[in-house]
């Protein structure tokens, strides 16, 4: 899809913040973060939503979704992780190449907050991109 930014993001034809790439799937850092450390994972293969993707692909994105929760307890000492997958305009789909959100959460947040955009730095998203990238077995 060579109208599609998630393509050019997840192919590397726009670089971007990459927690963990591999041949199907690159990782990224949200451009507007719901809490430090939230990333994307996206499939290199273009798919607008679940509906559209083979079942392997949606699978394989879901494994990747655990290591980079995994990473993130580890790295950012989340207290949980949400894993958040939007599929349609109704659903609160915006981009439509199909991604998983991984959003780490804290104690701190309770009562559970409302996703909004938190007040994150450049410098300190690279540094998070950086860490957490160390840490994906
Ligand atoms: P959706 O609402 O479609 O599930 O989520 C789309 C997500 O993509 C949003 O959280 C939004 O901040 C993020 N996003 C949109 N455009 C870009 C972009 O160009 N770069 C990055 N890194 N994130 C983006
Ligand atoms: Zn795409």
């Amino acid at each position: 899809m060579s109208d599609c930014i998630f393509c050019k993001l997840a192919n590397g034809e726009i670089p971007t913040n990459t927690v963990y790439e591999d041949e199907n799937y690159r990782v990224i850092m949200d451009a507007n973060p719901a809490n430090p450390g939230h990333a994307l994972v996206l499939p290199k293969k273009h798919g607008k939503d679940i509906f559209e993707l083979d079942s392997d692909t949606v699978a394989g994105a879901h494994a990747v979704a655990k290591k980079v929760a995994e990473a993130a307890v580890e790295v950012l000492k989340a207290d949980g992780v949400n894993i958040l997958q939007n599929n349609g305009e109704a659903a609160g789909q915006t981009v439509s190449h199909f991604h998983i959100h991984v959003i780490p959460r804290f104690k701190k947040d309770w009562p559970a907050m409302p996703l909004h955009q938190a007040a994150v730095t450049e410098e300190e998203t690279k540094k998070i991109c950086a860490d957490l990238a160390a840490a994906i077995k």
